[in-house]
């Protein structure tokens, strides 16, 4: 772990810096990308103590890698934590820690809407190790309160929650857990450490698919976990090492590359969100649009408590049925019908036949998704035209649906 600064510098100058001294590699502007399986021992001995742990240095890549590294410490300045780790994929994190923090018959207490993975990991480890989970919106401490056991191992949280853009507080998260001493992870793929740093409120650990706004050019998948030194060597030591979802030293050099403008991608994200918000809430054929950094939104003063911007998704309504919601879609000219996002393109998704389609109808509607709900990650393009695109496709739904429109 590289020392930390007495002074912590802004975020925008961390992304570019943090984690990485050119010195060390040969005055190297960028971290050189270390493409290699293994390392190679001068001597025999050399081996014996790099594997008994007795000299510092690199082995095999599966145990760590120097591109990989400075990723990691750089992730971990960027979420203020001790240490950082890296995987191949948001959900080689989420099962690291999830497998990390829990033992056979354990409970875990866990926000509602998650996203479809990790709920079905969560079933999976129910299945087969009796963990069983209960989920609740946490609207409230006794909410929380009446559901922990002396078997509760973790409180996980996602915030703000796919796709409805609820938020949870997490300070008051946090106020329950330390009573009971119970970690409380969190799920910051939505937010970024530019927008949310959950570490800051009291949170345990952080977890990120770092294929969305941390790598930024869907180009990557790819997962981080920040936390504590020891609960990460123990995490390295066996779910890292043993179940091995590791990250390709190709990959971790792509995301330090996209981390490196992570603040104006999310600035720019952010106040496109916001216009097409804006914008959307006046068209008549929008019924319901949800963007916490609106203010007429149920969490926006979660979102000014807890997060710098409102960030880069907004999901809403139309008026119509299920064959709407696809027509519309289809109708788009330059917005790509795609699931993921955080990337430079404008993606949009229909989650009750996509990303939720797991989901059973009546649960599905509980939370909220409904057939008319799209989801739109907004992109770096102009707003004007992601504006003009959206319009132009919902006039045309209008006109289907009154030729006098
Ligand atoms: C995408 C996503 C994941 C899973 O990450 P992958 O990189 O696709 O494995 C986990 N949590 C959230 C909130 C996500 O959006």
């Amino acid at each position: 772990m590289e020392k930390k600064h007495n002074h912590r510098r802004s975020i925008d100058t961390m992304v570019i810096h943090d984690g990485y001294d050119s010195k060390q590699f040969q005055g190297s502007l960028t971290p050189p990308l270390y493409q290699t399986s293994t390392f190679t021992f001068e001597t025999a001995e050399q081996g014996e103590r790099r594997f008994a742990g007795d000299e510092d240095g690199y082995i095999y890549s599966r145990l760590g890698n120097p591109t990989v590294k400075v990723l990691e410490e750089r992730i971990a300045q960027l979420e203020n934590g001790e240490a950082a780790l890296a995987f191949g994929s948001g959900m080689a994190a989420v099962s690291a820690v999830l497998i990390a923090l829990t033992k056979a018959n354990d409970h875990i207490i866990c926000s509602q809407g998650i996203y479809g993975c990790t709920f079905g990991l969560l079933s999976m480890m129910k299945e087969k190790y009796n963990i069983h989970t209960d989920f609740t919106s946490m609207e409230t401490e006794e909410q929380i309160r009446s559901l922990i056991k002396p078997e509760t191992a973790l409180i996980y949280v996602e915030t703000p929650i796919n796709p409805t853009m609820k938020l949870i507080d997490l300070e008051l998260v946090v106020k329950v857990a330390k009573e009971y001493d119970i970690p409380v992870v969190v799920d910051n793929t939505f937010s970024s450490p530019y927008l949310q740093q959950p570490l800051n409120i009291g949170c345990d650990i952080v977890i990120h698919s770092a294929t969305k706004y941390i790598g930024g050019h869907g180009d990557v998948i790819a997962g981080l976990v920040v936390g504590p030194m020891d609960f990460l060597d123990e995490v390295s030591m066996t779910t890292q090492k043993d179940v091995g979802g590791i990250i390709s030293p190709f990959d971790a050099w792509l995301l330090l590359r996209g981390l490196k403008t992570l603040p104006v991608r999310l600035d720019r994200h952010c106040s496109n969100a916001k216009k097409i918000t804006e914008k959307l809430k006046e068209h008549p054929m929008v019924s319901k649009v949800y963007y916490p950094g609106d203010p007429d939104h149920a969490d926006y003063p979660i979102m000014k408590k807890q997060m710098k911007q409102g960030g880069g998704l907004v999901s809403f309504e139309i008026k119509g049925d299920k064959r709407d919601a696809q027509q519309f879609l289809n109708s788009l000219s330059f917005i790509s019908i795609a699931v993921s996002l955080g990337d430079a393109e404008t993606l949009i998704q229909h989650p009750a036949t996509m990303t939720h389609a797991v989901v059973p109808e009546e649960s599905r509607l509980k939370m909220g998704i409904t057939d008319q709900l799209i989801r739109l990650s907004v992109g770096l393009e102009s707003w004007e035209d992601i504006w003009k695109d959206l319009k132009q496709a919902l006039d045309q739904l209008a006109k289907m649906q009154n030729p006098a429109y």
